[in-house]
């Protein structure tokens, strides 16, 4: 039987078991994967290779931390500097990031799209900012603060004091604003005049109707949720660790995981 794991602190809401089990089990795939909630994140590849893993998923807070960690990484999780799927290949581990393509495909419905301004400047903007700049979409950063703008030298870049309203196409929320409390992730004059000139509002978190989201639709604007970023990350993990290409099959019984 193959073993795959999900590294990272805390994990108790983590629905990546779920579905990459629920996929095993129906496709009669020998695998099962697992929880694997750690302190340190510097020990992941010595845990990996100890424990006979064929691949695993990183989350919060590891994926920078994995991608020094790796013997290769390859595709955009280079530009990105951070791993959120990794592979066993004879005792090697690959790296590859499946966050940004997986946004990428939850957006298709959007695109094209010129142009993006992408709230937040953490570990999720970077792999949204540099997938859809990979896709020639223009993208602009606006974080509350200036200290992580630092690491978006290739963008243009703002923090809520000096950014003056202005037309995108699109909105995405990528901070933890409204994860766990109910924020907006920028002052709410400054949000309003930036999505009243948008078409599409994104937001990254899944689980509830944030306060941005809430107040995009109040503007009227088409508005999208992170479930289908996680749904296609997901399938794309499962594509690396099966070395298959996921059929629409596939995908339904991944999206049911995620819908029960
Ligand atoms: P990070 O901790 O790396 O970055 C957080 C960012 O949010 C920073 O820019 C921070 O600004 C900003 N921020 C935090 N609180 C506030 C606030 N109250 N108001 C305004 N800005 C704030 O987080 P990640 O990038 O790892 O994750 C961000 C979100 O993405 C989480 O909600 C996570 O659950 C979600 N996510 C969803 C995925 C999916 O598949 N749908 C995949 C991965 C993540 P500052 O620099 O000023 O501190």
């Amino acid at each position: 039987m193959k073993k795959f794991k999900i590294f990272g602190n805390p994990l108790s809401h983590t629905l990546s078991p779920h579905m990459h089990n629920s996929a095993f089990k129906i496709l009669n795939i020998d695998a099962r994967y697992f929880t694997c909630e750690l302190k340190d994140g510097s020990k992941i590849k010595e845990v990996f290779l100890s424990q006979n893993l064929s691949g695993a998923n990183i989350t919060v807070p590891f994926k920078e931390q994995v991608f020094t960690q790796c013997d290769e990484v390859r595709g955009i999780a280079k530009e990105i500097k951070a791993v959120n799927t990794i592979i066993n290949q004879n005792g090697k581990i690959i790296g590859f990031n499946t966050d940004a393509p997986g946004f990428i495909i939850s957006i298709k419905e959007f695109l094209p799209i010129k142009s993006a301004l992408v709230l937040g400047a953490g570990g999720t903007a970077k792999a949204i900012s540099c997938a859809l700049k990979d896709k020639n979409i223009h993208v602009e950063i606006l974080n509350r603060s200036q200290k992580r703008l630092k690491s978006f030298n290739e963008f243009k870049t703002y923090a809520w004091e000096n950014f003056t309203p202005k037309q995108y196409d699109i909105i995405i929320n990528t901070t933890s604003a409204g994860l766990s409390d109910e924020n907006l992730p920028a002052p709410k004059e400054l949000l309003t005049k930036t999505l009243m000139q948008a078409n599409f509002a994104y937001d990254v978190i899944y689980h509830k109707k944030t306060p941005f989201l809430n107040l995009a639709h109040t503007l009227n604007i088409t508005c999208k949720n992170g479930k289908d970023m996680l749904l296609y990350q997901g399938v794309l993990a499962f594509e690396l660790f099966t070395n298959t290409k996921a059929n629409q099959q596939t995908i339904d019984i991944m999206k049911l995981a995620l819908d029960n």
